[in-house]
């Protein structure tokens, strides 16, 4: 039993060091991530502004063509207006004439409506565009920048990644998973010390027959108060002269 307790000790200290690597890329990794969305939401900003433009022209290209057919027309009805032969007819043509320039004057003026439309478009598209460049160097900056970080620290890392591995699988399986489940809801820390009589991981003091028994070193015991396992004092004092760290 000792010894799963030492192993998931041994397991904690290092994964402190890893973390401790970690936390030296500070805020770094979550900027990279920040700007890289924000750049993709500017791109579909602007492409999809892109492609409201084109739409309109298209909508554009499709009323003028419509206005054409509809001139001719006008100039069809009113060239038979001088062939009519009855009031009844007339009167026909000339609906027909009027819905025809009516439809004209509507097409007009939605392709002024369409040209305002896109032009604002533009205007958006060309006040976004600097913000891209500015965005893919700055991301650019903070991707060295971290990069740098990492590789300060790569060697250090391997070797550390390398000793997890080592513990990890030396680690019981079961005990592993509960490892991995308290540190992920025990903010990275998931053995405790019982230390002056009290968890080190919540401070909260251990009552007096749970010390007793884990200063025998015969079971996984977890604290009362934050749900983290506790080891005791010995086996700690343990690993942290065998690991050196
Ligand atoms: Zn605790």
């Amino acid at each position: 039993m000792k010894e799963r307790l030492t192993y998931l000790y041994e397991l904690q200290l290092i994964d402190n060091q890893l973390d401790e690597l970690e936390q030296l890329r500070g805020d770094l990794p979550a900027i990279v991530n920040e700007l890289n969305s924000q750049l993709n939401g500017l791109m579909e900003s602007i492409a999809s502004k892109d492609h409201q433009k084109t739409e309109a022209q298209e909508r554009r290209n499709s009323n003028e063509t419509e206005i054409d057919t509809l001139s001719q027309d006008v100039k069809r009805f009113k060239s038979q207006l001088s062939k009519v032969r009855n009031n009844k007819e007339y009167d026909a043509l000339t609906k027909q004439i009027d819905f025809a320039e009516d439809k004209i004057k509507a097409l007009i003026k939605e392709n002024v409506d369409l040209e305002n439309q896109a032009e604002i478009l533009k205007n958006e598209v060309t006040e976004l565009s600097p913000r891209v460049d500015e965005l893919q160097v700055e991301i650019k900056d903070k991707e060295s920048e971290l990069k740098k970080i990492i590789q300060a620290n790569e060697r250090e890392e391997a070797i550390f990644l390398e000793k997890r591995k080592a513990v990890a699988e030396r680690v019981k399986k079961n005990d592993l998973n509960t490892y991995t489940r308290i540190r992920k809801a025990c903010d990275g820390v998931a053995v405790a010390v019982v230390f002056r009589k009290a968890c080190t991981g919540c401070n909260n003091v251990v009552p007096p027959q749970r010390q007793l028994e884990i200063k025998q070193n015969k079971k996984l015991y977890t604290c009362e108060s934050c749900g983290r396992l506790l080891i005791s004092e010995e086996i700690a004092n343990e690993v942290k002269s065998k690991l050196k760290f």
